[in-house]
């Protein structure tokens, strides 16, 4: 079955069951400035959730375009490493404003698995939130799922992957405990069932997770009951076509294979399982909807991520030995894959173009001069040491590295990062710079030396800056 199929199929099942089939939002989420961008089905619909707007439905259903690249849910130090994560994914859904809970929640999701899309129950797992004897009398009553098959999860804080059964959108927001579903690829791969020490692992991947949304977290931290439960489930549309494509990766479905193929005829590479392909096909999807949604490449915010997505990008397209530009010609092959289902692809087509073109252009030069610097640095370097932090400001405030892009390139070395370094680097330019600001305006000049200063700071403290190895969910 191919993603366009399986799309349809989840859209049209749910609008059988009364849902209104609702259009995708903008990664650049309209109600919530909290919010660096969509990073799920749920965020066009908070307000209904909160219950401060109403529509003529209390049942929808989506494929929402989502990134999780910064801010509470960020996948971007997990791209290349694991086989179910991007930055850009789709994510379907099927909501309920006060309508139906906990019970259809869980029938509608089994019946579209393993009666639509034909999946066997014995690969089927499922995880509750530890004191939701609720969703686990449902599982086991109702469905008829093994108790082996059915796992108690708690909130696993600072595990790197592991389960969360407690979902939240960002700090605040609505929120509640949930369900997942988790599909078992098979003992040929490795990784243990959630919840145990080996879950880090790809054989069982979650594919989709419903919400019972009960909550909204304030800024204190507080937890008040919403109006009316409500529920919100989400999928990933990459994950759930591994499964029924019969492969194990999502980047091994139709849709990836095609954009593999386009970046590596773009950057010569012949070896079609090079990890820097898929980074790349990966990179340009995140960009380009990013781009369509109005976002450039900036210093700041929304604009830097981006901004550090199209290095990461470029210097994935280096080090296969492209060193001119090319990830901008990705945008056509992805307008092929994806045109169809995002017509404001195919209308923004050549904008994309140009603004990928031209930050390329501009970074090509400070990136073959910093990879030199790196690639000294590293080579006085062993497994398990760390790059220090005056190497990291220069290639930071000379090259135009953002740091992540270069821990990720000391990472496939495993080589640490010496952030509090960096930071130490970071202050002294800043107080050199105001000292010399201070000197020139005493001096009578008109040079704006606090301005250039924080220039630099909010750079580093806006919600561009992702360093963290950690992911939450
Ligand atoms: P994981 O634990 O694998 O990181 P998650 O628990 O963070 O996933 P949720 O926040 O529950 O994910 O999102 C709902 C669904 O969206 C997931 O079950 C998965 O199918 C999909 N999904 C989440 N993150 C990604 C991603 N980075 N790339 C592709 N699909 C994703
Ligand atoms: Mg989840
Ligand atoms: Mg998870
Ligand atoms: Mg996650």
């Amino acid at each position: 079955m191919k993603s366009a199929e399986i799309r349809q199929k989840f859209l049209q099942f749910f609008e059988s069951q009364g849902h209104t089939i609702v259009p995708s939002s903008s990664l650049v989420p309209g109600n919530d400035p909290t919010l660096l961008f969509t990073n799920s089905g749920m965020v066009q619909f908070k307000d209904l959730f909160l219950g401060t707007e109403t529509r003529s439905y209390k049942r929808a259903t989506s494929s929402q375009r989502s990134v999780r690249a910064g801010g509470k849910h960020n996948d971007l130090e997990n791209v290349g490493y694991t086989a179910r994560h991007h930055t850009f994914f789709e994510m379907l859904g099927n909501f309920s404003f006060g309508d139906y809970f906990k019970r259809e929640a869980i029938q509608y999701a089994w019946q579209l698995l393993t009666g639509v899309y034909g999946l066997p129950k014995e690969k089927l797992w499922v995880t509750v939130y530890q004191e939701d004897d609720e969703a686990y009398a449902l599982w086991r009553d109702e469905i008829g799922v093994p108790v082996e098959r059915i796992i108690r999860i708690g909130d696993n804080k600072g595990a790197r992957y592991a389960s969360d059964n407690f979902w939240q959108m960002g700090d605040t927001g609505p929120c509640g405990p949930c369900t997942e579903i988790f599909y078992d690829h098979g003992p040929d791969i490795w990784g243990g069932p959630p919840g145990s020490p080996e879950e880090d692992g790809d054989r069982y991947i979650e594919i989709w997770n419903l919400v019972f949304m009960q909550f909204e977290r304030d800024a204190a931290g507080t937890l008040t009951p919403l109006p009316k439960p409500c529920v919100d489930t989400g999928m990933g549309l990459e994950r759930i076509a591994a499964v029924l494509q019969h492969v194990h990766s999502n980047y091994e479905i139709d849709l990836f294979q095609n954009l593999i193929k386009a970046a590596a005829r773009e950057t010569g590479c012949t070896d079609l399982n090079e990890n820097s392909l898929k980074v790349i096909a990966d990179h340009i999807r995140a960009c380009s909807f990013l781009i369509v949604d109005g976002v450039i490449p900036g210093s700041e915010g929304r604009g830097y991520v981006l901004r550090r997505i199209i290095r990461r990008a470029l210097r994935h397209g280096y080090n296969l030995g492209q060193k001119k530009p090319f990830f901008y010609r990705l945008v056509k092959d992805l307008v092929i894959e994806m045109g169809e289902a995002y017509p404001e692809l195919v209308a923004n087509q050549s904008r994309v173009e140009q603004v990928l073109r031209q930050e390329e252009e501009r970074f090509g030069e400070t990136l073959e001069n910093g990879m030199k610097i790196l690639d000294v640095a590293l080579a006085g370097l062993k497994p398990g040491q760390a790059l220090d932090g005056d190497t990291l400001f220069t290639l930071y405030d000379t090259y135009g590295f953002p740091t992540d892009l270069t821990a990720d390139i000391c990472r496939e070395r495993e080589i640490d990062v010496d952030m509090a370094g960096f930071e130490v680097a970071m202050k002294r330019q800043r107080d050199q710079a105001r000292a010399a600001g201070k000197f020139k305006q005493s001096a009578g000049l008109s040079y704006d030396g606090a301005k250039t200063v924080f220039v630099g700071y909010s750079e580093l403290l806006g919600e561009g800056r992702v360093t963290a190895l950690y992911v939450d969910g």
